[in-house]
């Protein structure tokens, strides 16, 4: 995308803005099943990372199914055209109720704990089938709030619980149809990665009615221009001779599931915003732009990088600034960050924002949610439009006259 054409989208549709590219979506998708073309693949879009119709349509069109962390997802990818048994439900610390109403929409269900894996036989028996997640324990991921396989994470069932496990099984004659694991965002160590994954296929020998081993999902991607990222074609090489060799000991070829979000879309998109002000302190130039963590949250919450530029002038002086937002309370979006000169006005482009930003977005400071834009072969449609003071009172319900006449006192 050019700078220019940025600019004149927040022209067209407002600023601040979303825009994703469905061409960064479909190499990136691409990337991922050439890497492993030597085996069944299939990939479940995790939907919690960005869970426009538009975009779980785009996904759908490549072939992918859907993973989903919460019922009202499962209604989303109905919505979208996924047939039920395209959507794996992998909850957490969810009631039997909701696990309940997955099974009636017809939904994969993953359980990630022994006493919901207990319940689940009392209900369905043999009659539908469930995906467990194991916790094997790996340390993996990026950072302590995103790293969910460590041994004390409240994720999945431990490796170490595996004989209690069986015994459940057994007793209700469960129907164990995939193995799962999910170690958390960021991986980017492969020989890790491979230990968990070898763990799972150990485990997985013992379970006679498998038809996939989902290996989750975290493969990390580049935030700044320097970083490195998950080498996909190496992890694809080690990992298809690894599931190859499972599966022919195991005596069947098997489905192997990622569940990636961040990989598929965190680089597609960018967020647009404008500089109301540049504000010279003693300390530091501070850009203040209009939007802050209701809009995008990742900076303040898990101290994500995210790399800015202004689209404006491009070519302008590069200078030092702290980027901050319109929340009445801190909100930087970067510190002492190199940018070309800044101008009130100009449009500054925050990258990897297709990924955990707007469906993280929220309306504090009764600001309102920007809109959505989906590039499409260079053409942009818009997906969301920008919301209005009626969307944030549409829930609320009008009191009438209730406070006319003076409360009485209690
Ligand atoms: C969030 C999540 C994913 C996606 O993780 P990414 O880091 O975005 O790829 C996959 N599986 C499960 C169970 C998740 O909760």
């Amino acid at each position: 995308m050019q700078n220019l054409d940025l600019v004149k989208l927040t022209e067209q549709y407002g600023s601040p803005l979303f825009v994703y590219d469905a061409t960064v979506i479909e190499r990136q998708y691409n990337r991922l099943t050439n890497a492993f073309s030597q085996v069944d693949l299939k990939l479940h879009y995790a939907c919690k990372a960005l869970n426009n119709q538009a975009i779980l349509k785009l996904m759908r069109s490549f072939g992918a199914g859907l993973d989903t962390v919460s019922i009202e997802e499962v209604h989303l990818g109905l919505k979208a055209g996924f047939t039920p048994e395209e959507i794996m439900y992998t909850p957490n610390g969810v009631s039997f109720e909701e696990i309940k109403q997955a099974v009636e929409l017809g939904a994969q269900i993953n359980i990630d704990n022994l006493v919901m894996l207990e319940k689940f036989g009392h209900e369905y028996g043999h009659s539908y089938p469930v995906c467990v997640r194991l916790n094997p324990h790996i340390l993996a991921g990026g950072n302590h709030k995103i790293s969910v396989g460590h041994i004390d994470s409240k994720f999945g069932v431990s490796i170490h619980q595996v004989r209690h496990l069986k015994r459940l099984i057994e007793a209700y004659n469960l129907h164990v149809n995939g193995v799962h694991m999910h170690t958390g965002s960021d991986i980017l160590d492969i020989e890790a990665f491979l230990r968990g994954a070898e763990l799972l296929m150990d485990i997985a020998l013992d379970f006679p009615e498998l038809e996939y081993i989902d290996f989750g999902s975290g493969f990390k991607v580049p935030y700044k221009p320097s970083d490195a990222e998950t080498n996909i074609e190496e992890l694809g090489e080690k990992m298809s001779a690894l599931f190859a060799d499972f599966c022919k000991q195991y005596g069947k070829q098997l489905t192997l599931v990622f569940e990636p979000g961040k990989y598929l879309v965190s680089q597609a998109g960018v967020f647009l915003a404008s500089v109301n002000v540049v504000k010279q302190t003693t300390a530091t130039v501070f850009a203040q732009i209009n939007s802050g963590f209701n809009h995008f949250i990742r900076p303040m919450f898990y101290d994500a990088y995210h790399h800015i530029t202004n689209a404006s002038n491009p070519n302008g002086q590069p200078r030092i600034y702290t980027v901050t937002g319109y929340i009445c309370e801190t909100d930087t979006f970067g510190w002492d960050r190199s940018i070309n000169e800044i101008r009130e006005g100009d449009i500054l482009c925050f990258n990897n924002a297709g990924a955990y930003v707007f469906t993280m977005a929220s309306n504090y400071n009764s600001r309102i949610k920007p809109a959505e834009v989906l590039l499409v072969d260079g053409q942009a449609h818009l997906i969301s439009r920008r919301q209005n003071i009626d969307d944030i009172l549409a829930t609320q319900v009008d009191v009438g006259n209730l406070f006319d006449k003076p409360v009485e006192s209690i």
